[in-house]
């Protein structure tokens, strides 16, 4: 991928080259500024990966859906590279009840609980535990709640902030990326300064300035954008002198990550009666956090159903290794669509974001209650160190549209302040 040259002596420093890195490193050429993204990682993308070497045709590791609002230049950035949006705002669902597809008044049942359980959580005026609102004793309930706190926040019900369901705005697209999203993400980083394989161990923000500490040396500048996740902050991978104050190293430990595990199943062709791009979930018959896996059908075409994983039964999965993690959405796929569908498997791959050391997680989740971590964390320090990423993604924490505004957010404000400077 081609990066511009990159400066010696940048204005402003970027800690990462994901979604938010990318955003404001546009924002900040733009406004004329130099600078540099440096990026741990041997690629740009951070959580926004697509990967064809494993089956041949692209498997978005992280993000796949583009959702957001309206105005998000990946959407002309899609167009004009001639890439494929697959609009999903109304996507085909596939539900199954104990090994059979569920009868019209299931279906009916099932979109009631998930329309009434976004509801409940959202209007709940205090920021408390999921699961203190829903009984979950309802098998349809318990399947909307595992999409929506397993799958989308990565977490338990009894780990989700209501308070983080309640900020999530509309979406004015919702798509899938035939050529991946990461494909996408990576195609707008063209051109953009990125220094990879450079690990930030430090940052310096003592008297004026800054200076960042890397394992190739050290970048004086005078700003620098902080765009790790806070699983990253949390293990306390970045020394910071002097170092943040107990409050902001609080906001980040209230935001710890959620997980959300992919087990991608490649088929040979055979489409087990199911349409593309649909959902496949099945009722919840188990206490909560269920055990059970639900699937994308056959994304963009491909011969591929996405098994999705999320909070604690993802983390677990993932510490037990692929193979296992294979053996169990087979296993979950099979349980649904009947057994024959083994025969049909070709291959398999798992993601590993809960072990990646740069993210150490899917994405960030308020603890109960801590939901105004968020705010904390979109101050500056010193009026030299920014905080950017899904974290601060405001009406769309969790998703690369969060992450792009926040960096969009944070590029604006330091441009400001060095401008304020100088004036
Ligand atoms: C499995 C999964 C599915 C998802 N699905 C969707 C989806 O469908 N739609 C959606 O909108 N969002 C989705 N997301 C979330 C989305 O991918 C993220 O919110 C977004 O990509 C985060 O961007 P970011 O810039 O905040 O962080 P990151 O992408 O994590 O960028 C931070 C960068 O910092 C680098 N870094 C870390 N430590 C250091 C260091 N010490 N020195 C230098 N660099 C460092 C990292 O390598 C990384 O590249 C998904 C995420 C996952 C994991």
């Amino acid at each position: 991928m081609e990066t511009a040259q990159t400066p010696s002596a940048p204005e402003i420093v970027v800690i990462g080259a994901g979604g938010a890195g990318i955003a404001a490193a546009h924002r900040l050429q733009a406004f004329g500024f130099s600078v540099l993204v440096v990026e741990a990682s041997d690629r740009i993308g951070g959580r926004a990966f697509t990967e064809s070497e494993t089956f041949g045709f692209p498997f978005d590791h992280g993000c796949a859906w583009l959702q957001g609002p309206g105005n998000l230049p990946y959407i002309s950035a899609a167009r004009s590279a001639g890439f494929t949006l697959i609009d999903h705002d109304d996507p085909p669902g596939a539900l199954f009840s104990g090994g059979t597809r569920a009868t019209p008044d299931d279906v009916a049942r099932y979109d009631q609980a998930a329309s009434r359980l976004r509801q409940l959580l959202a209007s709940h005026a205090d920021d408390v535990a999921a699961s203190s609102l829903v009984n979950s004793g309802d098998r349809w309930l318990a399947a909307a709640a595992t999409w929506l706190s397993a799958m989308d926040h990565g977490v338990d019900l009894t780990e989700l902030s209501s308070a983080d369901v309640a900020v999530y705005g509309a979406y004015a697209v919702n798509a899938l990326v035939r050529e991946g999203l990461g494909s996408l993400v990576e195609q707008f980083a063209t051109g953009l300064p990125v220094q990879t394989g450079t690990v930030v161990t430090g940052i310096d923000w003592s008297g004026t300035g800054a200076t960042v500490r890397t394992q190739k040396g050290d970048i004086r500048s005078q700003a620098v954008i902080v765009t790790v996740s806070t699983g990253v902050m949390s293990a306390r991978s970045i020394r910071f002198t002097p170092d943040l104050p107990a409050d902001v190293w609080q906001a980040f430990d209230d935001l710890p990550m959620g997980l959300l595990t992919k087990i991608a199943l490649q088929t040979d062709g055979a489409r087990f009666g199911l349409p593309e791009n649909a959902f496949v979930t099945r009722a919840v018959d188990e206490p909560l956090p269920a055990k059970a896996a639900f699937f994308l059908s056959f994304p963009a075409g491909y011969d591929l159903c996405v098994g999705f994983v999320g909070g604690s039964r993802a983390w677990e999965i993932e510490k037990a290794g692929e193979d296992a993690a294979i053996a169990f959405a087979t296993e979950q796929l099979a349980s649904i669509l009947g057994s024959d569908i083994r025969r049909h498997i070709r291959k398999g791959r798992m993601t590993n974001w809960g072990s990646n050391p740069w993210t150490r997680g899917a994405y960030a989740a308020a603890r109960p209650g801590r939901h105004k971590a968020r705010a904390v964390l979109s101050n500056p320090l010193g009026d030299r160190v920014f905080f950017a990423g899904e974290a601060l993604g405001g009406a769309y924490p969790a998703l690369l549209s969060g992450a792009h505004i926040s960096g969009d957010a944070a590029a604006r404000r330091v441009a400001n302040i060095l401008a304020a400077k100088t004036s």
